[in-house]
């Protein structure tokens, strides 16, 4: 049996880096919430279950502000508390500056950093009656470095990261830590869009020469959640793409 048995919402978290996340959480032992747009897999669902938390699925857009906080809701009821708020889903609209229509500006914008604020607000009003939480925003490092092609989900990404800071200030006061992961290039469908010509391009600004792995991030997650006197920060899992001072 685990010792301090959690409950774990990770949104977006049916593929890539937000599936390798639920299941290093859920491999601690604690209660998963999955989320994502389209129904979780009951495959997903079982491999889960194998060990000691429970699970639950909670499928929908976190971009709605009323799934927002019924997701969260739905949390509470079921499991009584809601320790660890991973905000994972996200999506890119690449297109160059001139091409890019303000639907793809706005649908970015609304699910990457709104989304964050939306299911941010709902839990913190419970972290904040515990006083106790851990919340892990997924930024990116092209919220820090910038990307061509990519000024809407860098403007997502960079909004994250000042968004974190600014609610780790808020919470801390409860013993509430906000926190946020900066990935570099990690393998998964987002990535795997890419052509072989960006990938080798990429490929040049890693100083190890390699895309990192979803496992890699979720690894820092549970470290970041179990982390009391860390707040307020941006961890890179970059391979040293951006080596900060
Ligand atoms: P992915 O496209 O493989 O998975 C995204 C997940 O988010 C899916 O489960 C999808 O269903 C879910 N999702 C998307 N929109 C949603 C919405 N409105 N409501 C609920 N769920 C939604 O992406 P990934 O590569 O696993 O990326 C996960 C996170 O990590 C994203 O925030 C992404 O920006 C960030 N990130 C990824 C990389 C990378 O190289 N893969 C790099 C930096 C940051």
């Amino acid at each position: 049996m685990v010792e301090n048995k959690q409950t774990v919402i990770v949104t977006g978290s049916s593929r890539g880096i937000g599936k390798a996340i639920a299941y290093a959480f859920a491999q601690e032992g604690h209660n998963i919430v999955l989320n994502g747009r389209k129904p979780i897999s009951e495959e997903q669902v079982q491999e889960l279950s194998q060990f000691d938390g429970e699970v639950m699925t909670c499928i929908g857009d976190i971009s709605d502000p009323d799934f927002a906080q019924q997701l969260i809701k739905d949390t509470k009821k079921q499991f009584g508390s809601i320790d660890v708020l991973v905000n994972n889903a996200g999506i890119t609209r690449d297109n160059l500056l001139l091409r890019m229509s303000e639907e793809e500006f706005d649908q970015t914008l609304d699910i990457n950093l709104k989304g964050t604020f939306y299911t941010t607000k709902a839990a913190s009003r419970y972290m904040l009656k515990q006083k106790s939480g851990s919340i892990i925003n997924l930024a990116s490092v092209v919220g820090q470095i910038g990307n061509a092609g990519q000024a809407n989900y860098a403007a997502s990404k960079a909004g994250i990261i000042g968004f974190t800071k600014s609610v780790a200030r808020e919470l801390a006061p409860r013993g509430i830590t906000v926190n946020a992961i900066a990935p570099g290039f990690v393998e998964s469908d987002m990535t795997d869009v890419l052509n072989d010509k960006v990938k080798e391009t990429i490929m040049t600004q890693i100083p190890l020469s390699r895309l990192g792995q979803p496992e890699e991030v979720a690894e820092a997650a549970v470290f970041l959640s179990k982390q009391k006197y860390i707040t307020g920060q941006v961890l890179n899992i970059d391979g040293g793409m951006v080596m900060n001072g």
